[in-house]
Order: structure tokens, then C-alpha cells, then sequence
């Protein structure tokens, strides 16, 4: 079987439809993630990709989640890789199980830094600072990987100048980046801009946007906090503020201005969409019905 390539799906017949999970970190957890997948299957996503996070056990889990989808869905997946306080020898591991258990595509990511760390604090000496030494990396152990890189049409909060962030994404693709997952925005002039500035700047490879709908108050001041950076539009934290106290009603508010997000995005020729789910299926489905959407074959049309 030929590999499954993310950036010529998004190239020749994107847009691409992705779903971002998390490791869960208990027995609920995981049926509520694989309950969140069958729902999803449906609309037969291109990926589904596995997020990675900075500690040991939290690490395994990531794995765990990657084998349990291939061996138990049809489902490509693409792990999330952090290289933040890790040696060379342990990304080298993780790497070569990946590609042993026949992993196509890896989404290389630096990770945040524990709070305070500083550069030679956080890593040992000599080992990675940034995505493009993990990019590198990979290409160097791994030529036949397909490699995806983190973009931020908001900017980066540690780079708040945007011609220095967009040149450390150039390093990122001349390192051999196959293609772009933006973090999250809600405003789409920001990615078209971002766009924009990418091409410009030489970087021609797929640019998947990002899109989390707002499912309640607290996972609004969750993101805001996460993401740091992203603008929230006033006429979103309006019509949050005028569903008040109604959960259902700032759900639907999220859901309405993730669909109209989305349906912009696809009317601007996007190469792909890309959900972070947090593990539900809900919020999600209900977007591509309102978009009337049964299936990612219909993005195309
Ligand atoms: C799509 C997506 C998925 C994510 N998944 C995860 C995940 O699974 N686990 C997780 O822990 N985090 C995840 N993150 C968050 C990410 O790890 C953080 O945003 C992290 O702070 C930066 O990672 P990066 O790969 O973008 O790093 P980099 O590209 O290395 O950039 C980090 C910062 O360093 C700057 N920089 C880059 N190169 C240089 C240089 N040579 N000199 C000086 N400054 C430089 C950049 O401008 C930027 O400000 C994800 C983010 C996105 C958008």
C-alpha cells in the first residue's frame, strides 16, 4: 500500500479533515476518547492526530493511544512528537517504534518549557531548543517520515516580533517540514493573513487551520490561557456574554461561529481543517451538519 501523504491529500485533494485527542489519563477517559472516534469515523476524517505531552507516563500513554487507533480503526494517525527535555536517544526510540509499528507522518513540536525554564535549563546540553532540531532530526534517522510542523497566525507568545516568528517557521520547513497545523484562531483574517505572509516569506507547504468551537464560559478562559495570544473577536465575546448564563446557549453560540469560521475558510480555498476536540465528538459533528457536510469527501465539492 502506498503511504498515506498529509501534504499531497492537502495539495491534490484537500481539504484535508483532521481531529486532534489527547491521551486520556484513566479507563473513563479512553472510553470516552474511542466513543468521541466511532462518532467521528463518519465523516472519514484524512488523520486523526495524538497530542504528546512533556511528562514520562504522559509520554507512553501517546503511544498507547497511536497503537490502540491503528490496530483497532481504519483511522491514519499522526502523533504529536515534543522534543522539550528529552535527549536525542530517547527521540530516536520513539521515532523508530513509530515507524516500526508503520506511523507514516509525525507532527515534530518543541513543547512548552516548564514554567520559568529556560533554554539550558530545560533540556540537557547540547540536545534540542527548538521544532526545527527535531525536524531535522527526523528527516536525518527517518527520510521516508512524513514531517508536520506547528504555525501560529497569531504569533508565538515568546516571539512577539512576526517577521522573526515567520522566519523560525521557514527554518522549520527548510529543515524538511512537509506541512502546517496552525494553532487555533477565531479570527479568520488572521490565518488569511498568516497565509498570506507564509507564501510570501517562501513557505509554500499546506497551511491546515486550526479550528476549536467554544463549548462553554470555562473552556473559553481555558483557551485563552492555553493559546496564549489568540484574539477573541468582540462580536464572539458578545454573543457569549448575551447567552448569559445558559450553558446550551454559549454552546450554540461556539458551534454557529465555528461553522461560519469553517464555511469562510472553505469558501478562501483552505487546504484543511484541523479540530481540536478535547476528546468529544459533539461540538464537532454539529458544525459539519450545520455546514451540511456528511463526510470529508464533501469538502471537496
Ligand atoms: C498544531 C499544534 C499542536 C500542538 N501539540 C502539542 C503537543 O502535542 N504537546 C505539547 O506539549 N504542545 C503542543 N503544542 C504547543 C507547542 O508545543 C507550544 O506552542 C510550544 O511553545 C512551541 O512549540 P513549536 O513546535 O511551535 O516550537 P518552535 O517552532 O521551536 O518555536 C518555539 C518558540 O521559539 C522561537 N524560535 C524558534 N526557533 C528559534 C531560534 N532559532 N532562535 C530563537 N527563537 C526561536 C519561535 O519563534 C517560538 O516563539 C501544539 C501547538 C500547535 C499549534
Amino acid at each position: 500500500m502506498q503511504p498515506m501523504r498529509i501534504a499531497d491529500l492537502a495539495r491534490n485533494s484537500g481539504p484535508t479533515l483532521s481531529f486532534e485527542f489527547f491521551p486520556p489519563a484513566d479507563e473513563s477517559g479512553s472510553e470516552t476518547l474511542f466513543e468521541s472516534i466511532a462518532a467521528l469515523d463518519p465523516l472519514h476524517p484524512s488523520f486523526v492526530s495524538v497530542t504528546h505531552g512533556a511528562g514520562g507516563s504522559s509520554r507512553d500513554r501517546t503511544r498507547a493511544v497511536v497503537q490502540r487507533i491503528r490496530t483497532s480503526t481504519p483511522l491514519c494517525v499522526l502523533p504529536h512528537l515534543t522534543c522539550v527535555g528529552q535527549s536525542c536517544a530517547e527521540i530516536d526510540r520513539v521515532v523508530a517504534d513509530y515507524a516500526t509499528q508503520g506511523v507514516e507522518s509525525i507532527l515534530c513540536l518543541r513543547g512548552d518549557r516548564p514554567a520559568n525554564g529556560t533554554a539550558t535549563e530545560a533540556e540537557p546540553k547540547g540536545e534540542f531548543r527548538f521544532a526545527a532540531e527535531l525536524v531535522a532530526r527526523v528527516r536525518a534517522t527517518h527520510p521516508s517520515l512524513e514531517v508536520g510542523v506547528a504555525g501560529y497566525p497569531e504569533g508565538h507568545p515568546e516571539t512577539p516580533n512576526t517577521l522573526l516568528q515567520m522566519e523560525h517557521l521557514k527554518a522549520k520547513v527548510d529543515a524538511g517540514a512537509d506541512f502546517v497545523i496552525s494553532q487555533l484562531f477565531f479570527d479568520n483574517r488572521a490565518f488569511l493573513d498568516w497565509r498570506d505572509r507564509c507564501r510570501l516569506a517562501g513557505v509554500t507547504q499546506p497551511l491546515i487551520a486550526g479550528i476549536m468551537p467554544i463549548t462553554s464560559v470555562a473552556g473559553l478562559r481555558r483557551m485563552a490561557q492555553l493559546a496564549a495570544g489568540t484574539r477573541f473577536p468582540a462580536p464572539l465575546l458578545r454573543s457569549v456574554a448575551r447567552a448569559g448564563v445558559d450553558p446550551d446557549a454559549v454552546r450554540r453560540v461556539g458551534i454557529h461561529w465555528a461553522s461560519e469560521q469553517c464555511r469562510d475558510l472553505l469558501d478562501h480555498g483552505v487546504e484543511g481543517l484541523h479540530f481540536y476536540t478535547l476528546n468529544r465528538s459533539d461540538a464537532t459533528r454539529r458544525v459539519f451538519e450545520s455546514l451540511g457536510i456528511a463526510s470529508s469527501a464533501s469538502l471537496r465539492g
